[in-house]
């Protein structure tokens, strides 16, 4: 009996019972609210839409710890290449919220951050696509797996 691999299979079934196995798959972080993550010059962005529909945007340090917002400026336009619309940001201490976004999926969301107003933007976009993934149960736009769309 090789008690060790045993312990492991122990553990490995524990991590995919409680979803944790895209973790330890991927080499990326994982995002600390289940959302998108972002590289961000060393530290990372996280863009996350809550239960009222509405995205959440962090940003983290290299260890994953929220920064405070500080002098940055984020805005955020959601919609197709035809119909955009940006959303209002209202900025919290270590935290922007976007109003509702618009209703459906499919379309492109797309977060501009300077790093004070008036800076150049540095651009991140995802695809919204609410459904769950069936690979590793995040929603589809914070898809961590090789899952093929
Ligand atoms: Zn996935």
């Amino acid at each position: 009996m090789n008690l060790p691999k045993t312990m492991k299979a122990h553990l490995i079934l524990l991590f995919a019972a409680l979803g944790l196995m895209p973790i330890l798959a991927s080499e990326a972080p994982a995002a600390p609210k289940g959302g998108k993550l972002f590289p961000l010059d060393g530290e990372y962005l996280e863009f996350f839409v809550n239960a009222d529909h509405h995205g959440e945007i962090v940003i983290y340090d290299p260890v994953l710890k929220a920064v405070s917002t500080g002098d940055r400026e984020i805005t955020v336009t959601a919609g197709t290449r035809e119909k955009q619309e940006k959303l209002s940001v209202e900025k919290g201490d270590a935290m922007w919220t976007t109003s509702d976004l618009p209703a459906g999926d499919g379309y492109f969301v797309i977060i501009q951050v300077r790093e004070a107003a008036g800076d150049a933007p540095k651009t991140f976009r995802l695809r919204y696509v609410a459904e769950t993934c069936p690979g590793c149960n995040l929603p589809e736009y914070a898809c961590t797996c090789e899952h093929a769309h």
